[in-house]
């Protein structure tokens, strides 16, 4: 029998953005891992990664004490005490800033960060070193909601909430395959259509995914075409009388502009032919939306991983802004971000572009805000660079010093190989992580061991505005450090005032009274406030109960935004997005004849660091593959079953065909989960180019021209 060595602890998952709860309870070899009854993101529900969490907590692989590289021959890596990992880490940054000034060093961190460690960073980099060159993973992710949020919103504001799902007439699914990224959120909808089978669901996807089966219909939309489709239902909305015209007269503006635009995708035949779906299917659809009060349209990497991700997520905006279904139960768009802690990431400001409490880089009232908060003595003073630009700049030797948190961007970047290149050629490269081989592990001149999960302590917010608290309910494993004390001893060691924190509560603590400084004075006011939160002290902290921000006051919690009408832009009025479709930015032809389309599968996460220890998961897909439809198989001379070559103009990998049944012809899927550990370099990120949104910088990873040959 297994013994329970300790009370169960609660927790929330550290996979995907749903952001479930946890009931961790430690054993003598491990932690039994069961669903959390009371967390109101999962009501109990874990889908299969969730509950093989207790699988993956081995100390196999994982990098237990301080490493720094040698310069001999051989790069040895050799064991390091904390102190001079840290000396050697502050120093370097101190002298290449002396010499180069602050945009020469940079931090690219993660999603993977608890809250508290994101605030640390972006306060060492913005508010001390003076640069922000510091960006994140969720770049890759969900940066195209935030710049559609804040054009359309006037801040990054996510209307509404899971239950809205369940409460919808109509569901539909963007860019989503919600069943295998989304899992249980997917299984909130299938229980609601059970209850009630007029709930209707679209799947909008090139791909026939496990999330199609659920779905009333499918348009198999080709990649890339989104505001094609959401201009012609903009168009059709109006002119078949859905519009609200109350609430558009008295909450928003623009919409002359957007409708003009959407006037080019008036006609359906046109748009069906644009989007390569059958007309009636379309018309079926867009019937559907203008007469059907409570709709959920919900988006996720499918649109925001895109060269037009911004302007996807507007036109999906305008449609709910013309009908005026947001802000209210069971309707809005609702952005399904990837990560457990994306949105928490942007709570603190943990993009390049942003600041710390939902304020503005670009904006010098909003800088002068932080600055006096922090007492900053070189506060940042334009944007840094985002994460494809700030490898590039590492390549260039514009940037001289990286560190890198709780992420692979050798794999998990577009255009992987430059980024191996510029890592390369980086003098100084800082790695915090929990394994010790990876690929970027692999560039690290100083390595620092990281808590993982189960170890950490500290508060994730989910893609419904929900704060919960992750909690340690296993011992720090070697020498490993939580990441926020890392950054605090390297900004110590290099003079910098105000990084003595006596625990995580104390950093959530500044990061809630920052919500609120000067808040509301003109030019200042913004939605996220963390009021309730203010002033907790640690037993407080550590009791602390799910709930969704803005908290107003102790223990509230606010599950929707906008219902009074009211918007973040200074006029209060919703903002309209003018949206003029464009194609993905290299078409498929010539050497290039096919389109990859790299996304996750149901049973493994990020680059399988953590999930590749569990069997059970392996077995669900065991290797790296590529879904083929058969008459491109056929015409690129592979067969079901075999190893191929896949090659765009930026590099190559090799994967075994399969057929799922569910891929257009001329298109392809890759999984993304694979690393450069295995025999062949299995990194899908070296195929997929660089191109990025030009306001929100995320890469697009959706659309790659690409050539299949035998292997
Ligand atoms: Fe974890 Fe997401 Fe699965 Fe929930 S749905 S258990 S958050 S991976």
């Amino acid at each position: 029998p297994v013994i329970p060595i300790a009370a169960a602890v609660r927790t929330t998952c550290p996979y995907c953005g749903v952001g479930c709860g946890i009931k961790a309870t430690p054993m003598e070899n491990g932690a039994l891992i069961e669903g959390d009854p009371e967390h109101m993101a999962s009501r109990g529900r874990l889908c299969v990664k969730g509950s093989a969490l207790g699988e993956t907590l081995g100390l196999d692989g994982r990098l237990l004490a301080p490493a720094i590289r040698e310069h001999d021959k051989l790069r040895t890596l050799r064991t390091s005490s904390w102190d001079e990992a840290l000396d050697t880490v502050a120093s370097r940054f101190a002298s290449i800033i002396a010499e180069h000034g602050p945009d020469a060093v940079a931090l690219y961190v993660s999603g993977q960060l608890l809250t508290e460690d994101y605030y640390v960073a972006n306060k060492f980099m913005k508010g001390y070193v003076g640069s922000a060159n510091i960006d994140t993973n969720s770049r890759l992710c969900m940066s195209s909601a935030v710049a559609g949020h804040k054009r359309a919103f006037g801040e990054d504001l996510v209307p509404g909430c899971y239950e809205d799902f369940e409460l919808a007439e109509l569901v539909v699914l963007v860019g989503s395959n919600t069943a295998w990224c989304h899992p249980t959120l997917f299984q909130r909808i299938t229980k609601a259509k059970e209850a009630r089978p007029g709930l209707r669901i679209v799947a909008i996807d090139p791909r026939r995914t496990a999330t199609c089966e659920l779905a009333d219909l499918h348009l198999p939309v080709k990649a890339g075409t989104d505001v094609w489709l959401f201009n012609g239902l903009l168009s059709y909305l109006a002119r078949s009388g859905a519009a609200d015209d109350a609430f558009v007269a008295a909450h928003t503006a623009g919409l002359d502009a957007a409708l003009a635009e959407a006037d080019g995708c008036a006609s359906i035949e046109f748009v069906a032919r644009t989007c390569g779906v059958d007309p009636r299917l379309l018309l079926e659809f867009y019937e559907m939306f203008a007469a059907t009060g409570r709709v959920v349209t919900a988006f996720s990497q499918g649109v925001n991983q895109s060269s037009s991700g911004t302007d996807k997520v507007n036109s999906i905006i305008n449609c709910h802004l013309l009908t005026g279904r947001i802000g209210k139960p069971g309707m809005g768009p609702f952005s399904l971000t990837g990560q457990p802690n994306a949105m928490g990431g942007r709570e603190v400001g943990g993009l390049a572009n942003m600041l710390a409490g939902h304020l503005d880089l670009d904006k010098p009232a909003h800088r002068e805000a932080v600055r006096s908060f922090w007492d900053a003595p070189r506060m940042a003073s334009k944007p840094g660079l985002k994460a494809v630009d700030l490898f590039r700049a590492i390549e260039e030797g514009k940037v001289k010093a990286v560190w890198i948190m709780a992420t692979n961007p050798v794999v998990s970047l577009p255009d992987a190989d430059q980024v191996k290149r510029a890592l390369a050629r980086c003098e100084l490269v800082v790695v915090s992580d929990v394994t010790a081989n990876t690929d970027t592990a692999a560039f690290a001149h100083v390595l620092l061991p990281a808590l993982g999960w189960g170890e950490k302590d500290g508060t994730v917010t989910n893609s419904e505005r929900c704060i919960s608290r992750q909690r340690a309910f296993l011992p720090a494993p070697g020498e490993a450090r939580a990441d926020w004390q890392a950054i605090c001893q390297v900004a110590r060691r290099m003079g910098y005032q105000g990084f003595d924190y006596a625990g995580a509560h104390a950093i959530f603590d500044e990061h809630a009274r920052l919500s609120t400084w000067r808040n509301g004075e003109p030019g200042l006011e913004r939605a996220f406030r963390l009021d309730g939160l203010v002033g907790m002290e640690r037993a407080a902290y550590d009791a602390l109960a799910p709930l969704q921000w803005p908290v107003r006051h102790e223990r509230e919690s606010t599950p929707r935004l906008f219902a009074d009408g009211r918007f973040a832009h200074p006029d209060g009025k919703a903002r309209f997005i003018a949206t003029a479709p464009r194609a993905p930015v290299h078409a498929p032809g010539g050497e290039f004849p096919l389109v990859l389309n790299t996304g996750r599968l149901r049973d493994q996460w990020h680059t399988m660091t953590r999930t590749g220890k569990s069997p059970r998961l392996a077995g669900h897909a065991p290797e790296p593959f590529i879904d083929l439809h058969p008459h491109d198989a056929l015409t690129s001379g592979v067969r079901d079953g075999e190893l191929a070559r896949i090659t765009s103009r930026w590099g190559a990998m090799v994967a075994r065909v399969a057929h799922s049944g569910g891929i257009a012809r001329g298109a392809a899927f890759v999984p993304i989960h694979w690393n450069g550990q295995t025999a062949s370099d299995a990194r899908v990120g070296a195929v997929v180019n660089p191109e990025v949104d030009p306001v929100s910088g995320e890469p697009e990873f959706k659309h790659t021209p690409i050539r299949v040959e035998p292997f």
